[in-house]
């Protein structure tokens, strides 16, 4: 069921930027322009926690600890030390059944995604379309500021923030792995987690993990030892669609049961994301500054994803040679004063061939970088969870 929905997403990503040709006078999104940004200014993390809406007051900052979120019981998850390793216990009590079909885009009509569109305040959302296959797009223009085409991580919406794209200091490596928690695709699987969390805590090493909500509710405990561990816990998507593919009403069921997932399984409501392929825009990134998150991109790629895996049923075009000589790359750069800043740094938790690339060279990376989640590399970015926040 993986593998099946990542090898469908990952055509469509194909697609859709090689049918965007840059085209220098065409433009068919609505770009219409941003209003009420001249008045306000303010970016700000707000300083306390309250349960109103983002809509209720300024209109712009960020959802303060969603009050569209339910609240669970979810046993005491929080970190710990000496950092748990092992079988994961059985402790969670999420149903999967209380959530949308996996890998599939949720109803937009749900009562609860609901209540998130009505807390948004859509006067501070871009109006541009969405996009599909063969849609024109200005790169030259770039008016939504989309990732995808241009690389672009500065809105051109006034209020949003930049994406984070690198760590702030030279030497600094902040290690992240998307599209898990990773569940068994079999009994006894031994890739599945913990796996790559106990090699990370062997090496007592912390990561930012991007999780799909759709793999949350299928291992709610690994995602719960994950938060034990110590890792930081971003969303990315419930079923890893491009986002700007999706109307606004998508993109906000999307987070929702993302977020949602993520905060019964471990008790915490996340404040960052990552957007699947990086596909991002300013209508994205509004709808979700107004559900609290801030968006983390990268400026080094791995290119685990492109190995041949049972993650993409081997038709990853990549070969070992090719992804050892990222790693390779970037520690002759680093030996040889080259960086300009800090990387971040985009790997997997999909398979048993991402998992074995970081046991290979998470050791010999720690040689030449600190290497840190990137809550601790990034001086742009509010504490990672609205239950932490000051
Ligand atoms: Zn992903």
């Amino acid at each position: 069921m993986v593998k099946l929905s990542l090898i469908t997403t990952i055509a469509a990503a194909i697609a859709l930027v090689s049918a965007a040709p840059v085209a220098d006078n065409t433009t068919t999104t609505a770009a219409a322009p941003v209003t009420n940004t001249s008045n306000t200014t303010s970016t700000a993390t707000p300083t306390t926690r309250t349960n109103q809406s983002a809509s209720s007051t300024s209109g712009i900052l960020p959802q303060s600890s969603p009050a569209w979120l339910p609240v669970f019981n979810t046993n005491n998850v929080t970190e710990k030390t000496p950092i748990p390793t092992g079988p994961l216990k059985k402790t969670s009590t999420l149903k999967i059944e209380d959530y949308p079909e996996g890998w599939s885009q949720p109803d937009v009509k749900h009562p609860e995604v609901q209540k998130v569109i009505n807390a948004i305040d859509w006067s501070f959302v871009p109006n541009f379309k969405p996009r599909h296959e063969g849609m024109k797009y200005d790169d030259n223009k770039d008016e939504a500021c989309w990732w995808t085409n241009t690389q672009c991580v500065t809105p051109k919406v006034k209020y949003l923030p930049e994406d984070v794209k690198y760590c702030d200091k030279v030497g600094q490596f902040g290690l992240t792995y998307d599209d898990g928690p990773l569940p068994p695709q079999f009994d006894d699987d031994p890739w599945a987690e913990p796996r790559l969390y106990d090699f990370l805590a062997e090496q007592n090493q912390k990561a930012t993990l991007f999780y799909v909500g759709t793999n949350v509710v299928e291992a709610p405990d690994a995602a719960a030892r994950a938060l034990e561990d110590g890792h930081t816990i971003c969303a990315h998507t419930w079923s890893h669609l491009q986002m700007t593919t999706l109307t606004n009403d998508e993109i906000v069921a999307q987070l929702y049961w993302n977020l949602r997932a993520i905060k019964e399984a471990t008790g915490h409501t996340t404040r960052c994301w990552r957007p699947p392929y990086g596909d991002i825009d300013d209508r994205v990134r509004a709808i979700a500054h107004q559900m609290g998150l801030a968006t983390i991109i990268w400026d080094s790629d791995s290119f685990d994803w492109g190995l041949p895996s049972v993650a993409n049923d081997f038709a990853g075009t990549y070969t070992q040679a090719t992804v050892d000589g990222f790693f390779k790359d970037w520690i002759k750069e680093r030996k040889e004063n080259k960086d300009e800043h800090g990387r971040i740094v985009l790997e997997h938790e999909t398979s048993n061939v991402t998992i074995l690339l970081t046991e290979k060279w998470l050791p010999q990376l720690k040689k030449s970088f600190d290497v840190k989640p990137v809550h601790e590399c990034s001086s742009k970015l509010p504490s990672p969870y609205w239950e932490t926040s000051n």
